[in-house]
């Protein structure tokens, strides 16, 4: 059963799980991740991370965003509200 890389819970447990990429994210924490962007980090220039976005690698993101040790850039949290708006 593919779980959530960021918050563990199931696929039984959440509306939707992306899982066309590894890691795998739900919409709760997609929409989590989204606010936490558009809180803090909305207006500021990409800059250099310390690890790269674990879904396209790259280490230039105006943020990113963490849990259980996954992480996933400001760029790619857009990528999934698009999926999500259209699932
Ligand atoms: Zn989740
Ligand atoms: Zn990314």
């Amino acid at each position: 059963m593919p779980r959530c890389s960021f918050c563990d819970r199931s696929r039984d447990e959440v509306r939707t799980l992306i899982t066309s990429r590894s890691p795998t994210i739900c919409d709760d924490c997609v929409g989590l991740a989204r606010a936490y962007v558009d809180e803090r980090f909305a207006g500021i220039e990409p800059r250099l991370m310390r690890e790269p976005c674990e879904f396209c690698r790259d280490l230039i993101a105006r943020c990113q965003f963490t849990a259980y040790g996954h992480v996933i850039c400001d760029v790619c949290i857009g990528l999934c509200v698009d999926v999500l708006s259209e699932a």
